[in-house]
């Protein structure tokens, strides 16, 4: 018999990717979101399934219902949504796992925190580790995010200390792939739409910074490989793709994928702009056997061909 599964911010990117994947293996999934960032277009396809249920709801606010087990992904992702109303955002992270952390002490859930190599800062340590603790800034502009995921990190792991909650903690590197809002600002969406619409594509400093891109469906599977690990074990766990690129190199990958006019042009890097980024997945490989299989390349031409669909552009 399936599991009664929630997903907070099953709405959004990842979420829905989620459900969708938790749906097809026979769960019934409760999907929780508050659409501030996510859509109901993301979900519009698993709507008339009777195993799915959307509920309207901001975490901040306490939540009932029953279950066994609870996805948190509810918070905004990108830097452009998180420092909009960045009180919220740090709300989300604290208040919201808390009153997660109290569905799932109350109904007996096991309980996975999507956190991020944002933990990690601007890195000092290269590739990033789990026993690494991290070059955070606690008051700059990111530190709505960074600061209110190490928090709840915290209670995670107090909650499993204290009252033996099943808890698993997910350090999610850069992912991306279709249903990525078109506007939210991350580099992947950002270049592909620019290039679609031949628009100049923006990089923020050099572009000599680096990051590691993950694609959805392998992320999605280490998930829900992290949920099914025994209740003793809690992570952290780094989840990410180890192939680093610059942003630049990105950039002019997509345009070649793109077959694009768009040229290349440069702005000021933001404050607090991590110089690199590049998961250490060792420890990933070793618990949950779990390796990421989709090449940046692969992952790319996928997520174009949907952004080619969703802005009417033939390729
Ligand atoms: P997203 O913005 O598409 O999804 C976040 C979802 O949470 C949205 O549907 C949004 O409406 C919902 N939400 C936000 N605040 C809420 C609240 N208070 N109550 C209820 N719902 C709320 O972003 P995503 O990329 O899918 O990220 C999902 C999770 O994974 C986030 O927690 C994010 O921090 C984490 N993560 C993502 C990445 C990545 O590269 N995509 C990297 C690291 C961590
Ligand atoms: N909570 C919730 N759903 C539940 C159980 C608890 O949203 O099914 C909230 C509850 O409102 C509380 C928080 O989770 O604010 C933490 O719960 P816990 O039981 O740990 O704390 P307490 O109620 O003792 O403060
Ligand atoms: N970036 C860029 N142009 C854009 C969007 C982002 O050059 O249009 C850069 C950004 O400054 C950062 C990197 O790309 O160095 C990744 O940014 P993103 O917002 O996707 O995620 P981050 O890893 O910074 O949270």
């Amino acid at each position: 018999m399936g599991k009664r599964i929630v997903v907070t911010g099953g709405a959004g990117f990842l979420g829905s990717h989620l459900c969708e994947r938790l749906l097809k293996s026979g769960n019934d999934v409760i999907c929780v979101d508050n659409l501030f960032t996510g859509s109901k277009e993301n979900i519009r396809h698993l709507l008339n399934n009777n195993y799915f249920e959307f509920i309207r709801h901001d975490i901040v606010t306490p939540l009932y219902v029953e279950c066994d087990e609870i996805y948190n992904l509810a918070c905004p992702a990108s830097p452009v949504h998180y420092s909009h109303d960045p009180i919220k955002t740090t709300k989300t992270s604290i208040f919201g796992s808390v009153n997660m952390l109290g569905l799932a002490k109350r109904t007996n859930s096991k309980i996975l925190q999507a956190s991020t190599s944002e933990v990690y800062g601007d890195p000092q340590m290269h590739p990033q580790r789990e026993d690494y603790w991290g070059n955070v800034n606690p008051i700059g502009l990111r530190s709505c995010y960074d600061e209110g995921k190490r928090a709840a990190e915290t209670f995670f792991m107090d909650y499993h200390r204290k009252y033996k909650v099943s808890v698993k903690i997910a350090r999610i590197f850069n992912t991306y792939g279709p249903r990525m809002s078109c506007n939210d600002g991350r580099v992947v969406s950002n270049f592909i739409v620019r290039a679609l619409k031949n628009e100049d594509i923006i990089i923020y400093g050099d572009g000599s910074q680096t990051r590691s891109f993950c694609y959805v469906d392998d992320l999605i599977d280490a998930l829900i490989k992290l949920m099914d690990t025994g209740s003793d074990f809690t992570g952290p766990v780094n989840i990410g793709n180890p192939e680093e690129h610059t942003i630049l190199e990105l950039a002019e990958t997509i345009i070649s994928l793109t077959n694009s006019k768009s040229k290349i042009a440069f702005q000021e890097l933001p404050q607090d702009d991590p110089a690199k980024r590049k998961p250490d997945i060792s420890y990933a490989k070793e618990s949950l056997d779990w390796e990421p299989k989709v090449s940046l390349n692969e992952g790319l031409i996928k997520t174009i061909k949907y952004y080619g669909e969703l802005l009417n552009v033939k390729l």
